[in-house]
C-alpha cells in the first residue's frame, strides 16, 4: 500500500488524432510541476498518477495548477485483494461523519466482484466501523471511490483543479503586462487555454522607478508559476512618450501612446515566435477602451489582438485576480508609464483615418526601432 495523487483530466480535448500529443504534453507538464518536490509521474488507463512526493499538500497545490488537470484526489494504492481494500476503506473513512456513498468501479473485469458488489460490501463494513456515518446514495456528503484498475485505488476527497488546456498546445502569444489588475488576468485566461506567453512591459524612467519594475517582475513570476518560467521584455518607453507629449495634441496622447505600444509589442512578439498580442482591455472602462479607440489601436498591427476581458466588469476581473493571487501585487501603489502624461480630456470617439496625420510630426519607425533595440530581456523562473 502507498499514497498517490490521482489526477483527472478533461475529455474535451482528447478526441481525435491529437489525443496522444495532448496527453504527452499534459503528463510532461505534471512532471515539471512536481519536480521541485520529488515525485514519480505516470499515466495509465486514462488517469495520471503521482507517487513518491515528500509533501502531499504541496503536491496537490502544484498539480491542481497545471492547465488541463480537472481535479485531483489524494488516494491510496493497493493490491487487488478485497480484504486489503476493505480494511483500507474502513481506515480512510474513520475521520468522517454525516452521509456517504461508496462508488465502485471495476475496469479490470477479472476482479471477482462487480462494481455493485464492491460498493455494497464495502459500504456495509464502513457503516459497521463508523457509527457517525449514514448511507445516502442520492446526495451524499462524502463519496468513497473504489476503483479496480491495474492496481486498486481508493479516495474520498476530490479537489477541483484549474481545468483548461495543456500549456504549450495553444501556441504562443505576447502579453502586454502593465502593473495593473487587468493584464495579469488577461494573460492567465489565455494561458488557461494552453497558450505559452512572454510578457512585454513598457517603462518610463525616471518617471517610473525600480519599484514599479520589481512589481511587474513579481506579477510575471506569479504567472510563471503556471507556465514554468517566462520571458519578460522590458521596453524603454520614455523617449516615445516625451515625443508624443511634445508633438501631438494632448487629448490624443493616450491613444497614440497605445499605438506605439502595439507597434513595439508586435516586433518583440515576432522575436518570441508569438502569433498574437494580448491586452487587459475591457470595453468602456476608460477613454482608450471604447470601440473607436480600440479600432485606432488595432490599426497599426497585423497580428490578432486578444482581449479576453473585453466583456467583463471590473469586479469580475478583480475576483479572478484574487483567485489567481495577482491582486495584492497589482494594487501596490507605483506609477505606471500610462499615468505619467494622462490627458485631462481624452477623446473617446477618435477617427482611425485621422491618426496618420496626427502622427506625422513623429518619426514613428525610428522611435519604434530604437525602443525595440534597447529592450532588455529578463527571464523569470517559476520558483
Ligand atoms: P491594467 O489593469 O492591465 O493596467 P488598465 O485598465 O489600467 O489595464 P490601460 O492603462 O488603458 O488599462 O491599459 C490597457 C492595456 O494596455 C493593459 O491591460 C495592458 O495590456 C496594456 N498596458 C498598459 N500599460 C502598459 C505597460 N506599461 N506595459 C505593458 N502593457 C501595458
Ligand atoms: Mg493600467
Amino acid at each position: 500500500m502507498r499514497h498517490v495523487l490521482l489526477v483527472r483530466y478533461g475529455e474535451v480535448f482528447l478526441k481525435g488524432a491529437n489525443r496522444p500529443h495532448f496527453l504527452k504534453v499534459l503528463t510532461d507538464n505534471v512532471k515539471k510541476a512536481v519536480k521541485p518536490i520529488g515525485g514519480h509521474v505516470w499515466i495509465s488507463d486514462s488517469r495520471i498518477y503521482v507517487s513518491d512526493f515528500n509533501d502531499l499538500d504541496a503536491c496537490v497545490d502544484r498539480v491542481s495548477k497545471v492547465f488541463g488537470v480537472y481535479s485531483v484526489s489524494p488516494a491510496v494504492e493497493l493490491n487487488k485483494d478485497f480484504e486489503e481494500i476493505a480494511a483500507a476503506c474502513v481506515e480512510m473513512m474513520k475521520p468522517y461523519s454525516g452521509t456517504f456513498k461508496v462508488q465502485g468501479k471495476r475496469s479490470d473485469k477479472k476482479f471477482p466482484m462487480n462494481s455493485m458488489e464492491i460498493a455494497m460490501e464495502i459500504g456495509g463494513r464502513v457503516l459497521e466501523a463508523n457509527p457517525n456515518l449514514k448511507v445516502d446514495v442520492h446526495t451524499p456528503q462524502h463519496r468513497l471511490m473504489v476503483e479496480i484498475r491495474d492496481m486498486a485505488y481508493i479516495c474520498v476527497e476530490e479537489i477541483k483543479a484549474v481545468g483548461g488546456m495543456p500549456m504549450g498546445t495553444g501556441g504562443k502569444a505576447a502579453l502586454l503586462l502593465s502593473g495593473g489588475i487587468d493584464s495579469p488576468v488577461a494573460g492567465y485566461q489565455l494561458m488557461k487555454r494552453g497558450v505559452k506567453l512572454c510578457a512585454i512591459h513598457f517603462q518610463s524612467p525616471p518617471y517610473t522607478g525600480e519599484l514599479a519594475k520589481d512589481k511587474v517582475l513579481q506579477l510575471a513570476k506569479k504567472l510563471a508559476y503556471y507556465s514554468g518560467g517566462m520571458r519578460v521584455y522590458m521596453v524603454p518607453f520614455t523617449k516615445c512618450q516625451l515625443e508624443i507629449h511634445e508633438k501631438c495634441p494632448e487629448e490624443l496622447g493616450t491613444l497614440i501612446t497605445r499605438r506605439f505600444m502595439m507597434r513595439i509589442a508586435e516586433r518583440l512578439a515576432k522575436d518570441f515566435g508569438a502569433l498574437a498580442l494580448i491586452t487587459g482591455e475591457s470595453l468602456g472602462q476608460v477613454a482608450s477602451q471604447t470601440m473607436e479607440a480600440l479600432t485606432c489601436t488595432d490599426a497599426v498591427v497585423d497580428m490578432p489582438v486578444f482581449r479576453p476581458l473585453i466583456g467583463l466588469d471590473k469586479t469580475e476581473i478583480m475576483d479572478i485576480a484574487v483567485r489567481i493571487d495577482t491582486y495584492d501585487t497589482s494594487i501596490l501603489p507605483y506609477e505606471d508609464c500610462c499615468t505619467v502624461f494622462t490627458p485631462r480630456h481624452p477623446v473617446t470617439k477618435p477617427k482611425v483615418e485621422t491618426m496618420p496625420k496626427v502622427e506625422e510630426k513623429l518619426d514613428v519607425e525610428a522611435l519604434v526601432s530604437e525602443a525595440v533595440e534597447r529592450t532588455e530581456v529578463v527571464i523569470v523562473d517559476a520558483e
